[in-house]
C-alpha cells in the first residue's frame, strides 16, 4: 500500500515527507490508519544519531494509536475498526525464554524495533508511526481499552510502559518511596504510575519551576537536584529512584539518597556514564539498574490500568509539520509533558 509519513534522510537534515510502501498484509498482520503518534526523546535520538547505529532513512514514532483498516486471515484478536495501539517493538522470535515470559523486549534474538529496525522475514527497514498507515504482526498491536482518549493514549506505549515495567519489576506500591529524576516525558508518567501505584513521590529537577506541576502530576514533592543541601537532608530516603535524564550525567549526587537494598533504574542514557563512587553501593546494598521498555502483556495490563485509575499524560497536540520544532523545543526541556502528532494534519 502506498503511503506518507516523515522521515529524516540524515543526521544533520530535517524530517521531511517521505513517499513509502506499507506491506501488503501476512496472514497475522493488522493494517491501521494511524491516527495519533507521540514524540519521545528516542525519536530525536534516532533521527540525530545520537546512538551510532541509525540508517537513513529513519521514520521515527513509536507511541502509535489508529483504528484497524484491515486484517489478515489468521488474525484472531483484532478486527476491522478496532482502536489499537503500537509501542516500541514489532517482532520478536516468539520462542526463547524472554519471550515465553512475555519479556519480548529482552528477545535472546533481538526484539523487532518499530522503526529502525529489520523486517524479520525481509530484512526490510521499519519505519514508525510518523505516518500515515502501519502494518504491523498482530501479537504486537494492543487494544485502547474503552474509556481512554485515544488521543493521549499514544504516550502509554513508551513513556508510560518504561516507568511502569520497572516500577512494577521493583515491587513499588502503597508505602513505597520513589524518586524521578528528570520531568519530561518519560519522568511525568513515571510520577503519575508511582502516585498511582500508591507510592511517596519526589521529583528530582534541574527546574525549580516545575514544583507546581510535579504536585499537579501527583508527587509529593520536588526536589531541585542542584540545591545541595537539600540532596543531603534526603539521603538513605528512597526504595527506587526512575532517572530518565536523557545525556551523560553525573549519578554520584542520586546514589546515596536510595536507603539500603534501593535501586537506581536508569531508563534515560543509553551509553557511558561519569565515574561513579560505588561506596554507597556497597555499604548500603544499594543496586544502579537498568530496563529497557517492557513486555507486550504488560503493555496491556499498563493500559487497562490507566483506562480504570483514568491516568493520561498531558499532551501537547501538533500537526505533522511542526515536528522539527517539536523537536527542538524537547531539546530545550520545553514540552509540558509530550508532544503527540495529529496525524490528520499529514495530507495522504
Ligand atoms: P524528555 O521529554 O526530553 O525529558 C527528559 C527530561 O530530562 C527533561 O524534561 C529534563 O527534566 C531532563 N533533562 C533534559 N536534559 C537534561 C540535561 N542535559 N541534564 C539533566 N537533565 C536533563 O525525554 P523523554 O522522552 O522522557 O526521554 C528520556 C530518555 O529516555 C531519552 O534518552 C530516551 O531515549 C530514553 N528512553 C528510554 C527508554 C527505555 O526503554 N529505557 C524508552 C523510552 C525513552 P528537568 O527539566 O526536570 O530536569
Ligand atoms: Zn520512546
Amino acid at each position: 500500500m502506498k503511503t506518507i509519513g516523515y522521515a529524516a534522510q540524515s543526521a544533520t537534515t530535517p524530517l521531511a515527507p517521505l513517499r513509502f510502501e506499507r506491506r501488503e498484509l501476512r496472514p497475522n498482520d493488522v493494517a491501521m490508519e494511524v491516527l495519533y503518534c507521540g514524540i519521545c526523546h528516542s525519536d530525536l535520538h534516532a533521527a540525530r544519531n545520537d546512538w551510532g547505529w541509525s540508517r537513513y532513512p529513519v521514520m521515527p514514532g513509536h507511541e502509535i494509536v489508529g483504528r484497524v483498516t484491515g486484517v489478515g486471515n489468521e488474525v484472531q484478536r483484532h478486527k476491522v475498526g478496532d482502536m489499537v495501539a503500537v509501542g516500541c517493538m514489532v517482532d520478536s522470535c516468539q520462542q526463547c525464554d524472554q519471550c515465553n515470559q512475555g519479556e519480548e523486549q529482552y528477545c535472546r534474538a533481538g526484539n523487532t524495533g518499530t522503526y529502525g529496525g529489520r523486517d524479520r522475514i525481509t530484512g526490510e527497514a521499519t519505519f514508525g508511526g510518523y505516518s500515515k498507515h502501519l502494518v504491523t504482526r498482530e501479537e504486537f498491536v494492543l487494544r485502547v481499552p474503552p474509556g481512554l482518549d485515544p488521543a493521549r493514549t499514544g504516550p502509554l506505549l513508551c513513556a508510560g510502559i518504561t516507568t511502569f515495567s520497572p516500577l512494577r519489576h521493583w515491587g513499588v506500591g502503597p508505602g513505597s518511596r520513589v524518586g524521578v529524576v528528570g520531568l519530561g516525558g518519560l519522568g511525568h508518567m513515571a510520577v503519575k504510575l508511582a502516585a498511582g501505584l500508591g507510592a511517596d513521590v519526589t521529583v528530582m529537577s534541574r527546574s525549580p519551576d516545575k514544583e507546581a506541576d510535579a504536585k499537579a502530576l501527583g508527587a509529593h514533592r520536588l526536589l531541585v537536584s542542584a540545591d545541595a543541601d537539600a540532596m543531603k537532608k534526603a539521603r538513605s530516603s528512597f526504595d527506587v529512584i526512575i532517572d530518565t535524564v536523557p545525556v551523560k550525567h553525573d549519578l554520584n549526587p542520586y546514589l546515596p539518597l536510595l536507603d539500603i537494598d534501593g535501586t537506581l533504574v536508569l531508563v534515560g542514557q543509553l551509553g557511558p556514564m561519569p565515574e561513579t563512587n560505588m561506596v554507597p553501593a556497597i555499604t548500603g546494598r544499594r543496586r544502579i539498574a537498568g530496563s529497557l521498555i517492557g513486555g507486550i502483556a504488560q503493555t496491556q495490563e499498563l493500559l487497562d490500568f490507566c483506562a480504570a485509575r483514568n491516568i493520561l499524560p498531558d499532551c501537547e497536540m501538533i500537526r505533522m509539520d511542526q515536528i522539527n520544532e517539536a523537536f527542538e523545543r524537547m531539546e530545550r526541556a520545553d514540552v509540558r509533558y509530550r508532544f503527540v502528532i495529529d496525524m490528520a494534519s499529514l495530507e495522504g
